[in-house]
């Protein structure tokens, strides 16, 4: 059984990359996770997971924080950077490095995509030098490779057999770091006891479990909140072009966000401000009212 965090004090946090606005799907995922949080008077950081600028719009950092804020959102201490975090990253890879739980890989895309999309440790004994190509991590290294892992909302979840053996990438052949070591690193250094996030991030969940006992560090709780699809079936996301929400006008959105979240908010609140609104959904907060799905249309 994987050991989990056992501590008096929740810690959550919201995460988003800027690299676009807010959307109803990333309000969702900032909702759950701090109704988690202060449901039990813990502790909410936000998080900007700035650590991909090419895929950065600029000024949506702080385009982002102001709509929490208009949303009434309040987090705890500052807010963290990914990019001010690289010494961090490194230190962890020098350790990897150091206990040869991660290799050099040169492998290209085309050539995973021709042996069946999956990387099949190709590189894994062939000693490339550290610049210059793509670093993975050896999961051939774990006692016993992550196939499974219980979320508190979705479940038991039973993982693609090849992607559980699969060496993923903690750094990139273009020298930047790879989310699934930026995101474990991050939550390890802020004391993050749940990881509340949207289910289209289950898939990632193995490897960063991998990782968490690779460095021997206790894991998370993680909650996987339905994401929001269109008719056509579409995720919301910034790569989709969803829609920003609405700066000026918070209220139907965010009442619009607690009804998928399986709270609707009853009309003797719901003609208030944001601040209400979230004070009522605090204290009537329950896991076991939330869809237990992973994509929900709308
Ligand atoms: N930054 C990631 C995203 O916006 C989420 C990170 C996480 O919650 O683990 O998709």
């Amino acid at each position: 059984m994987l050991s989990t965090y056992n501590t008096s004090q929740y810690r959550g946090r919201f995460a988003p990359s800027p690299s676009g606005a807010l959307h109803f799907g990333s309000l969702v995922a900032a909702l759950g996770s701090y109704l988690q949080a202060k449901s039990q008077h813990g502790i909410w950081q936000v998080r900007i997971d700035d650590i991909d600028p090419p895929r950065e719009v600029s000024g949506s950092a702080q385009d982002i924080l102001e709509t929490l804020s208009a949303y009434g959102f309040q987090w705890d201490g500052n807010v963290v950077y990914q990019s001010k975090r690289h010494a961090a990253y490194e230190l962890t890879l020098s350790t990897l490095i150091a206990q040869q739980l991660c290799y050099a890989c040169s492998c290209t895309r085309k050539e995973i995509k021709q042996q069946g999309g999956f990387y099949l440790g190709n590189c894994r004994y062939k000693q490339f030098t550290l610049t210059n190509n793509a670093l993975r991590l050896n999961v051939d290294k774990l006692a016993h490779p992550v196939t499974q892992f219980h979320d508190r909302l979705q479940g038991h979840i039973c993982l693609n057999p090849q992607e559980a053996h699969e060496d993923f990438i903690i750094k990139r052949k273009d020298g930047l770091y790879a989310y699934n070591l930026a995101v474990v690193i991050d939550d390890i250094n802020q004391g993050i006891t749940e990881v509340v996030r949207g289910a289209d991030l289950l898939p990632t969940t193995g490897k960063q479990i991998s990782l968490y006992q690779l460095l021997n560090k206790p894991l998370p709780n993680y909650l996987h909140l339905p994401v929001a699809v269109t008719s056509s079936g579409y995720k919301l996301s910034k790569q989709n072009h969803a829609l920003a929400i609405d700066k000026k006008n918070p209220v139907p959105t965010l009442l619009q966000a607690l009804n998928f979240l399986g709270h609707p908010v009853p009309s003797s609140v719901n003609q208030s401000d944001c601040h209400h609104i979230l004070t009522w959904a605090t204290e009537n907060w329950d896991l076991e009212k939330i869809p237990k799905k992973s994509e929900i249309q709308i």
